[in-house]
Parts: C-alpha cells; structure tokens; sequence
C-alpha cells in the first residue's frame, strides 16, 4: 500500500502557484493564527505548546515548552528570540525548502513565539551559504512589516517586534546554539560552557534568549490553530506532530516526505517512499539523523521499546528496516533522529571511504577551543585518509577508536560528540572492512 504524507509545515510548499509572498500566504490563511494569538495570554499559548509536546527539529528533540519556561519570570532585562536556520548539518536540508517555499510561515511562527516568550527583537540567523533564503527572508520581513504584522502595536494589539535577518559566515559550529550566539555578538563562535550559560538565562547579550530551529517555529503556528492537544494526538506518545524527513545517499528517488513521527518505518521510507536502493543493490546501512548519528547495519537487529495498547511499554528486536522513525525508537536503536536527514548506504559503499569524508568534514568545522575536539578530529581524519589511500596500519582501527573514546564527553559542546560517534559506530559495525585496509605495518630499512 503507498505511504501517504502528513503535511502540516510543507502543506502549500510544491502546490503549482503557490508563491512564496504574502499575498499568496494570505490567500491561504496566512496569519489568522497571529491574529488568535495575539487576543490569547501569552502564558496560555506557553501551556498549548507544552500540552502539544513539541520537540526540537533541529537535532537535540528538546521539549520546545519546556526550553520556552526557562525563561526567569518578571526579570529586567530584555528577551531574545533567535532562529536557527544554520542548517549545516549534512544530510539535512529541509529548512532551505521552508524558507525558500513558505517564508511567511516562519515568520508567523516566529512572532507567535516572541509575544510568547516576550521578547521585542527577534533574529534569524541563517547560513551564509544561502543567499537565495537570505533574500527571500528579507522581502518577507519587509511585505510583512508593510502589512502591520511586525514593528510597532502588531494588528493593533500593543504587541512591538522587530526581526532581522543575520547571514553566518559559512561555520558549521554556528548552529550550536550558544556559539550561533556569539557569532551574533560579533565574536568568534566558539561555544559556550552550559553550566553557567544556558541561552534562556545567560544568551544573546547574557539576556534571556530562546534559541529555535526553522521547522520548530513553524509548528508553533500549527499548535495555535490545532490546540495543543489536538497536535499532541499526531504521531506517537513523547514523538507528536509531523516531522519532514530528507532522505539522500543510494535510494532511487531521494527527497523530503513529511509525515506523522513515527507511523512509518525506515523500510517504507526507504522502499515504498523513495523507490528502494538505486540500481536493485541491496542495503547496507542508514546514518538516521544527519551525518553526526551513528552510523545503523542493515542485518543487526535492535531492541527498541513498543507501547502496549494499555499504556505499558516492552522491548521488542525489530530489523533496521523495522525501525519506527521516531525519536525513542532511532535512540534505543543506538542512534538519534536528529536533524531529520537520512542518509542510505547501499552495499557497494565503501565503509571507510564514507567515514574518511566524514571526518573531513568535522576536521574542517571544530571550533578549535577545545582540545580533544581540535586535536583528535584532525587526527581520526589523517588516520582514515591514510587508510584509504593503502597506507592504513594494523592498530589503526583500534587507534581511531581510542582517538573517539577521548572525545566524546570530554568537550565544552555536543560537536565532541557529533565528530566522534561516527567513528566509533563506523569502526564497531564494519570493524572487518577497517581490518582489512589495515595493512600490516611496512617494514622501516635501518640505516647501514
Ligand atoms: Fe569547539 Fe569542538 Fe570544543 Fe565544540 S567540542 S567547543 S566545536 S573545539
């Protein structure tokens, strides 16, 4: 049976002649949410976002009301609303469709989210390698300024909000959210160290300061119109809402496909959604989150927990494919969802070849602040080059997970973690094939 899509973010975006201005995404229905948010208490749009059980879509799941309440009551200083559209992470690339195809609908989630919280100056921080959405987020800003939906007294409310947008130069590590926040004071983005500086007490200008992803923001519209509890009934207990999937690597048809979390597998993602693997190969393995998770081998199987129709919840073994993709499924499978880019292997991929270029890329982005992050993904990057180009060494497995091991957990931010799970998962799955570019060690002539 075909899978169908649940599009709640990407319902317009691919509709023949819909554009991405105001007059069209008023013609749909655009900002009536604002305007019912704007006659609702601030508090109780608060309380409808945690009924809805919204989490992060930008890698973390965060419980998004619950990062909202952070926010110190009655405190003195200004409130920040940042979002984050430094979609960097590779394998991901669904927040370029929504600012490119529905910039207005980010904007309406965005000023919702400002009177929210209270804040009067919002920014959105976007890559610098997106000039186009740069673009584009500019004219929406200025078509919805002309239209009374931002500066001051928005629709008569006595609500004030300015946004502008911030272009990043270019630095994977601007996506972490306090070092996204440096960038934007002007510094050097090296991230900050939580305790103390938590964002929502301690961020933009160490003012309280709520820091969320582009595709996050756009459901808080989605809660005001559905209910919290109508939107929490989405998906599955602790994984509500819709989540939009990008699936790249060796399938036959990739893209994106938004759907209910977790009510497909990654089977009928893979197979009924994107065509299967290309040139009838088989699978070999799926990164499940953007090219940070860890890396998951087809033929394992997985103890994931189920919810028994009576509410309790027992741990089943299910294939790869049989993996819901959900946030707790893909975290008990021994991975992550992530930033929602998925990422296919087909059989014919070299295991050490695709985490050499891995480590390439996390080499290139580490801050440098800190020491094992600096030191220790250059050197898992020299240690796969080497092996890729027949150079490789008998230890060099178990050297690349040492290197790992010294990482993860040992850094100021979760990039430790990001550039060292790959190598870890890729060497403790496909361990045979790093054994086997690990030649034995060439004989060094000693000197007459
Ligand atoms: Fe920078 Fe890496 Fe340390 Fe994060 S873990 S602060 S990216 S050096």
């Amino acid at each position: 049976m075909p899978i169908k899509e649940k599009r709640l973010i990407l319902q317009h975006a691919d509709e023949p002649g819909y554009a991405p201005d105001i007059a069209c995404y008023r013609r749909h229905g655009g900002y009536a949410e604002l305007k019912k948010a704007l006659g609702t208490p601030p508090d109780s749009i608060l309380a409808e976002v945690k009924a809805s059980g919204l989490r992060g879509r930008g890698g973390a799941g965060f419980s998004c009301g619950l990062k909202w309440s952070f926010i110190p009551k009655n405190n003195a200083k200004p409130v920040y609303l940042i979002c984050n559209a430094d979609e960097s992470e590779p394998g991901t690339f669904k927040d370029r469709q929504i600012i490119h195809k529905d910039p207005h609908q980010l904007l309406e989630g965005m000023i919702i989210t400002a009177y929210a919280i209270g804040a009067h100056l919002a920014y959105i921080y976007i890559r610098g390698e997106f000039p186009e959405g740069a673009r584009i987020l500019e004219r929406a800003l200025a078509e919805a300024k002309r239209d009374g939906f931002l500066g001051k007294s928005i629709l008569g409310s006595g609500f004030d909000l300015d946004v502008f947008v911030h272009r990043g130069a270019g630095a994977y590590i601007c996506g972490e959210e306090t070092g996204l926040i440096e960038s934007l004071e002007g510094k050097r983005p090296y991230p900050r160290i939580k305790p103390p500086y938590f964002p929502a007490v301690l961020g933009l200008y160490m003012c309280p300061t709520v820091v969320n992803n582009v595709e996050t923001l756009c459901n808080v519209k989605h809660i005001v119109r559905m209910g919290g509890a109508a939107y929490a009934a989405l998906g599955r207990p602790n994984n509500t809402g819709t989540r939009i999937l990008c699936v790249s690597g060796d399938v036959a048809r990739p893209g994106y496909f938004e759907s209910e979390i977790g009510t497909i597998t990654m089977g009928q993602l893979i197979h009924d959604v994107c065509g299967g693997i290309r040139d009838g190969n088989r699978l070999k393995a799926v990164i499940p989150g953007g090219s940070s998770a860890k890396v998951l081998r087809a033929g394992d199987t997985y103890a994931i927990r189920r919810r028994k129709p009576d509410g309790s919840t027992e741990t089943i073994s299910v294939a790869l494919e049989d993996i819901p993709l959900d946030f707790d499924s893909l975290a008990d499978a021994g991975s992550m969802a992530g930033s929602g880019g998925i990422i296919v292997m087909d059989h014919t991929r070299d295991m050490v070849e695709a985490l050499a270029n891995i480590n390439e890329f996390y080499a290139h982005e580490s801050c440098g602040q800190c020491t094992p992050c600096r030191e220790g993904s250059l050197w898992m990057k020299k240690v796969t080059a080497r092996m890729t180009r027949g150079d490789g060494r008998p230890s060099d497995p178990d050297l690349l997970a040492s290197i790992a091991n010294s990482i993860a957990g040992r850094t100021v931010c979760a990039f430790g973690e990001a550039c060292a799970w790959p190598t870890q998962s890729f060497v403790d799955k496909f361990r045979d094939e790093f054994e086997a570019k690990a030649a034995p060690a060439k004989e060094v002539p000693r000197a007459a």
